[in-house]
């Protein structure tokens, strides 16, 4: 089976597994229809996967191959087992994309980007996929930086990214879970009443819960927030400038990060 074919195949089945599971046992109710989120969310996807296309072969993948040939990269000095190096990878790869993410709140041009995925009304398995194709270039470009430096196995890169997709589809996801279970889950990994607090309309709660994968990385730099103030059915998802059916359509997602006044 070909990389691209196993990703897929992992991506769709999370989408349809948590999408099923959110119906099933919904958090929240919704604000819009489902339809037009949906096709803008489809829409994106497939504008990213071409968008990705202007890289040729670049991906973080074929740099881990590349840098291993060449001996480039942090790793490819030392002889560790290859468990050992998939795991501390997987560790220092998360970090990389918690970091990227704080960045892309603070810095405003890459705030441009990113609020496209927080204009979403709603949260739901489908919002994993809502980036802006500029936002989805640049964190390939970033993505590759990072596995220059560390020079992982391309192993290690491929389950790193086969787990982030799946866990951003799982903790985007309008999923009700057992508070125990979520609290369980929550001290290492996101959960979805977790990652909620992020896309709150309230400034202090967006600039919180930055991490993916990890819950630590969150807990460690002070900016974990277990719960929203206005608990997960009174809070307002979205950007409180954007409280419009807007978000919902597919051209202006596209053209909002070249809006004159951007926030
Ligand atoms: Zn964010």
């Amino acid at each position: 089976m070909s990389e691209t074919v196993l990703r897929l195949s992992i991506f769709a089945g999370a989408l349809i597994l948590f999408s099923t599971l959110e119906a099933l046992f919904p958090r929240r109710q919704r604000n819009l229809p489902r339809q037009g989120r949906w096709l803008t969310h489809l829409g994106i996807t497939v504008i990213d996967s071409l968008a990705v296309r202007i890289l040729g072969p670049i991906t973080a993948i074929a740099t881990a191959i590349w840098a291993h040939q060449k001996g480039a990269g942090l790793f490819n000095f030392a002889d560790w087992p290859i468990w050992f190096e998939i795991t501390l990878a997987f560790i220092l790869l998360d970090f990389a994309i918690y970091l990227q993410h704080v960045i892309s709140h603070r810095v405003p041009l890459f705030w441009r980007l990113h609020k496209v995925h927080h204009t979403d009304r709603d949260l739901d398995a489908s919002s994993a996929v809502r980036f802006h194709p500029a936002e989805i270039i640049l964190s390939m470009i970033y993505k590759c930086g990072v596995v220059l430096i560390i020079g992982p196995a391309a192993l290690a890169v491929l389950i790193f990214e086969i787990c982030l997709n799946a866990s951003a589809i799982f903790n985007h996801a309008n999923l009700k879970l057992p508070l125990g279970l979520d609290k369980a889950l929550r001290v290492f990994i996101v959960t979805p009443d977790m990652h909620r607090v992020h896309h709150s309309v309230i400034e202090s709660e967006t600039n919180k819960n930055f991490g993916f994968n990890f819950s630590i990385w969150d807990k460690l730099f002070g900016t974990y927030k277990a719960q929203p103030e206005a608990g997960h059915d009174g809070m307002i998802i979205g950007l409180s400038e954007h409280q419009s059916a807007s978000p919902s359509q597919l051209w202006w997602s596209l053209k909002l990060p070249f809006a004159k006044t951007p926030k």
